[in-house]
């Protein structure tokens, strides 16, 4: 998926006709620790509780793919999905909310529901239509909640303004997983979408918050990329970092966009173009997000004067 959303993002939306098919993926499964295991196929990685309560999915990735879904589910467990959690609306994480969700409550963030029901057109990722009922959220929550499951505390915790503006980190208490959603690619530059209330420096102080609060041992499932721990949230969190300072300072020096994307990033950045979003695309997207912020400010300014 990762590849597919690179040429998705790269060339505009009159070649999507010719993007590999998600419905062509496998999916495979791997144990991650305590209860949990994670599915990768096309989309956002799942995470799935197996237990005595039965099963419990995080994300869905796509309606086409709910069959293989189904089936790597059914060799962890015959038991029913009770809950489906979604990290947040984009469509690579909830397609399959309307198969999951006539077996399993759906839950997430209130803004996951409300963006779900109206849709939203994603540019060169194409119009997303409203989400069908049973595709909704029936669970939401503000800031936090916690469900008890398989024996263990599954908490959830809002990650506010960063990929989008509803995001949730889950956190397997006992298992000791934390599942990132699309706040973690591993070892690429992310995707965070300005268009849905996500901001770069919101990205930055959410993922610096995970890592400072990130429990010992904890094993990490991202959003996109393979199951990963602290050492690669550092080197992530360290990238994110250094690219805001860096446009930053280039911004405030007076540099206009293309200025910023024709220096580029140093060297050893060049990788981390090379999957999901390139170097020209993160570039825009931190300069963007950084006028949104200072142009926020500035409003906020005149208004109190
Ligand atoms: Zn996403």
């Amino acid at each position: 998926m990762r590849s597919l959303l690179a040429v998705l993002v790269a060339v505009p939306s009159v070649a999507l006709a010719q993007l590999p098919d998600p419905a062509k993926a496998q999916v495979t499964s791997s144990p991650v620790a305590g209860n949990v295991h994670m599915l990768m196929g096309a989309g956002g990685n799942i995470g799935v509780s197996v237990g005595p309560d039965g099963l419990l999915i995080v994300d869905d990735q796509f309606e086409v793919l709910a069959p293989k879904i189904n089936k790597a589910l059914d060799k962890l467990s015959k038991a029913k999905i009770s809950y489906v959690l979604n990290t947040h609306w984009h469509f690579d994480h909830t397609g399959g909310n309307g198969v999951f969700g006539r077996e399993g409550r759906i839950v997430a963030h209130r803004e996951v529901r409300t963006r779900l029901l109206v849709g939203a057109d994603m540019g060169a990722f194409g119009v997303i239509p409203p989400a069908k009922k049973e595709a909704l959220p029936v669970i939401t929550y503000d800031t936090g909640m916690s469900l008890y499951f398989n024996g263990e505390e599954i908490r959830l915790t809002h990650l506010p303004a960063g990929h989008t503006d509803g995001d949730t980190l889950v956190h397997f208490t006992g298992s000791n997983v934390v599942h990132m959603g699309d706040h973690f690619f591993v070892d690429s530059f992310p995707f965070i979408d300005l268009k849905s209330g996500g901001s770069v420096e919101g990205y930055l102080r959410n993922i610096e918050q995970v890592l400072k609060t990130l429990p010992a041992g904890a094993k990490i499932i991202p959003g996109h990329g393979p199951l990963a721990g602290r050492e690669e949230l550092e080197r992530f969190v360290a990238t994110i970092r250094e690219s805001v300072t860096l446009v930053r300072a280039k911004r405030e020096a007076g540099k206009t966009l293309a200025q910023v994307k024709a220096e580029g990033m140093p060297e050893k950045f060049k990788p981390w173009g090379a999957g999901f979003i390139n170097q020209d695309m993160w570039l825009e997207t931190v300069f963007t997000s950084l006028e949104q912020s200072a142009a926020a400010a500035k409003a906020r300014a005149v208004d109190t004067k």
